[in-house]
């Protein structure tokens, strides 16, 4: 087990799992294809922020990362982007259902992740879907039966879709858990175990929390293996 410390910017950061791989330090150095290049170069990204630097290259080896951060660290970015490249290096069919799953706790975070997925992913011509209760089903559903990429979903109104047996996860193969302590704080564990049930146990997963309790710690534990841990503490 290596583990490496670094100060970056004004964020202590921790990593530590086998063979850590060295951070990026430049948007070019991360060999990312020109399309999505191009697109954060238009958003005016001048660099990577430290959890975008510390977890492309370990998401980029396909492996299960586990990275606790606070609101603002550009994590939708650093779990969106090596989902753009899982999704080049997978070639599914999105009829056939979503290659990439993100859980959110709100729809209103689902809805930025979306946001960010389609601005940054329309040039690779990624397609995202996303669901959220508190509206109606019907226009879900017919997105979903448009088809999808990436699927952006709480996980109430997932679970309930996915009770319907109007969505299919088999070809899901890179699983994100945004904001796991909040969606937790909210109950939704029983709904997150039964999705996670319908996903592929040979998949790609990636869980991000702003605390870690022994709650947390629990169904990283369950749903993770062998991840990389990132941290990184805000030492302002
Ligand atoms: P978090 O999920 O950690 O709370 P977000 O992913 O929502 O953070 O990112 C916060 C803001 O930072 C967003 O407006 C996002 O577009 C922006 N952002 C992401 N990556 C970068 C970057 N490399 N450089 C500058 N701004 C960035
Ligand atoms: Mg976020």
């Amino acid at each position: 087990v290596l583990s490496t410390d670094a100060y970056c910017h004004r964020h202590e950061i921790t990593v530590t799992g086998d063979n850590v791989p060295p951070p990026f330090t430049s948007f070019e150095a991360t060999g990312l294809p020109s399309e999505i290049l191009r697109e954060v170069h238009n958003a005016g990204f001048s660099s990577p922020t430290p959890i975008q630097a510390q977890s492309w290259p370990v998401a980029l080896q396909s492996r299960d990362i586990v990275a606790i951060a606070k609101t603002g660290s550009g994590k939708t970015l650093g779990y969106l982007i090596p989902g753009f490249i899982h999704l080049k290096r997978c070639h599914n069919n999105s009829q056939s259902g979503p290659t990439v799953l993100v859980l959110s706790p709100t729809r209103e975070l689902a809805t930025q992740i979306q946001d960010e997925a389609v601005k940054f992913g329309k040039s690779s011509r990624i397609s995202c879907v996303c669901l959220y209760g508190g509206a109606p089903k019907g226009p879900q559903l017919r997105d979903i039966d448009r088809g999808a990429d990436i699927v952006v979903a709480t996980p109430g109104r997932l679970n309930d879709i996915l009770e319907m047996r109007r969505i299919s996860l088999h070809q899901v193969s890179y699983l994100v858990l945004d904001e796991a302590d909040r969606m937790l704080d909210m109950g939704f564990e029983p709904q997150i175990r039964k999705i996670v049930n319908e996903v592929p146990a040979r998949r790609q997963t990636l869980m991000y929390t702003a605390t870690w309790p022994k709650e947390v710690r629990k169904i990283a534990a369950d749903l993770l293996i062998n991840p990389v841990q990132v941290n990184i503490g805000n030492v302002d």
